[in-house]
């Protein structure tokens, strides 16, 4: 049963072939058995879990039917959950039980999906290894001594060893796509606004965005029909209806416009990976796709624009970790100096630390325009030159990441190294669009993964190309040995 997607769970539902607290049951039973090996959760609920079950089959002998209704998921540990600790992955929120639910939670939770528990995350949601959490590293289930990448690392391991069919994320610079492509699964981050950030606690909230992960792109689309919507409680949540995602899975792809940028294949990338890329970029053309290169000039200042300006945001959004309010409060402190000091001191770890450090300074008087303010100019010209290569091609394809995940440790004494790994990803942060990576090979016994970038609210072109990809090859099905 371990093995059924969200689809077929919904089939399996309806034909009445098992119920949802039988399912829920054997998924808490396998997540009992192998987590231990994985670490892939900071929480389980499993009262809850049963209660939303049973309540789901009651729904479903009332006559009522939705493809997440009594569907298993589980929510990376930074959406707000009422009553259930809501840990970020720090010691700072260790002690924090959310007093309301994260909008993205109230809406799967009204669409009857069962919540299985809290994914392990970087803390903060700062990583692309998932190496940085308060609760220890997560393993990759396709090589337990390899990192399963981050930040949402527990939401993909535990969805890549079939733990459960899928579950939440948050991409701030590619934490849903690049874990997605070092586990073998598909994951979507959403065009910025299309999915409420209220009750996601926030890292840096001009790019922050949550989105699914899942194995396929099917189950991607019935999970973010349940998660996208204008949201009034968000100030950035964008008014535009949401499009039946499963139904635009099934459109040709005869004169689809891919567009491979030609600075994505420069020294950086594995020339193993370059070779899965252009494989499936053939793959897509046997499809009817028509493929041309385009250009994206800007793309080299990437990395160093993008690790000012969500820094600069971090260190402002969690200066509300203060020892007063909620979270961690240091032990005895001698005044309120003292309490700030060393309540953020003990409960932040060091790369949460590094980067309030780094955003405080690039945002001090004197530093802000060169810093902040040229960031902010170069997030324009990567931006135009997107929309300049969307008036020529339709998708925008290429590499999730340039390597595939690197062993537990590798990186951890060169920061810079690990930031290197996102240059791929950040760049649709930094422009808002949405972007998906799906399963395209492996090398070393390591899945990799390859991108695609739609305009703003074409998550279903995403969606379609995709599945029609996976339709015509079986790279999403392979499952990690010993799960
Ligand atoms: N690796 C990037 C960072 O550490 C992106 C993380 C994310 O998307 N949350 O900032």
């Amino acid at each position: 049963m371990h093995q059924l997607t969200l689809a077929e769970i919904a089939r399996g539902l309806a034909d009445k072939k098992f119920s949802s607290e039988e399912l829920t049951k054997v998924l808490l039973a396998r997540i009992a058995q192998l987590d231990p090996q994985l670490n892939s959760f900071i929480s389980l609920t499993e009262d809850l879990a049963l209660t939303q079950a049973k309540a789901a089959d009651a729904r479903r002998a009332n006559g009522e039917s939705g493809a997440l209704l009594g569907a298993p998921i589980a929510h990376k540990d930074l959406f707000c959950t009422q009553g259930i600790r809501t840990s970020c992955g720090s010691k700072m929120l260790d002690n924090f039980k959310a007093p309301y639910d994260a909008t993205v939670v109230a809406k799967l939770a009204a669409a009857g999906a069962v919540t299985l528990g809290k994914t392990n995350m970087d803390e903060f949601a700062m990583g692309s290894a998932n190496e940085s959490s308060y609760y220890g590293a997560v393993k990759n289930p396709w090589n337990l001594e390899h990192v399963p990448g981050g930040s949402s690392g527990g939401s993909a391991a535990a969805v890549a060893a079939r733990l459960l069919p899928a579950a939440t994320g948050t991409d701030t610079g590619g934490s849903i796509r690049q874990p997605a492509a070092l586990t073998n699964l598909t994951g979507l981050k959403p065009t910025y606004g299309r999915v409420s950030r209220w009750g996601m606690i926030a890292y840096a909230s001009s790019l922050d965005q949550g989105g699914p992960l899942a194995r396929t792109a099917e189950d991607c689309a019935i999970l973010l029909q349940g998660m996208a919507g204008f949201d009034p409680n968000d100030s950035t949540s964008i008014d535009e209806p949401v499009p039946d995602y499963s139904a635009s899975l099934n459109g040709s792809l005869q004169g689809l416009r891919i567009g491979v940028p030609k600075e994505y294949f420069s020294a950086g990338l594995d020339p193993r990976i370059a070779e899965l890329i252009h494989n499936s970029v053939k793959e897509l053309e046997k499809l009817g796709a028509v493929v041309k290169e385009i250009s994206l000039p800007n793309m080299q200042h990437a990395i160093p624009a993008y690790y000012v300006i969500a820094p600069a945001e971090a260190s402002s959004n969690l200066s509300r970790f203060d020892g007063v309010r909620f979270g961690y409060r240091c032990e005895n402190p001698v005044n309120l100096i003292d309490l700030y000091k060393r309540s953020r001191g003990e409960g932040f770890g060091p790369e949460v630390q590094r980067r309030i450090m780094v955003g405080a300074y690039a945002l001090s008087a004197g530093y802000y325009d060169a810093y902040y303010l040229k960031a902010q100019k170069i997030r324009r010209l990567i931006k135009n030159d997107f929309m300049a290569a969307f008036n020529e091609v339709d998708i925008i394809l290429g590499p999730t990441t340039p390597n595939p995940a690197w062993k537990l440790g590798a990186k951890n004494s060169d920061p810079v190294a690990a930031y290197l790994e996102d240059v791929y990803t950040i760049t649709a942060n930094l422009a808002g669009l949405p972007g998906l990576s799906m399963p395209a090979g492996f090398v070393d016994g390591l899945p990799v993964g390859v991108q695609l970038l739609a305009p703003y609210f074409q998550e279903g072109r995403l969606l379609n190309v995709a599945h029609q990809y996976q339709l015509h090859t079986d790279w999403h099905t392979r499952t990690p040995t010993g799960f």
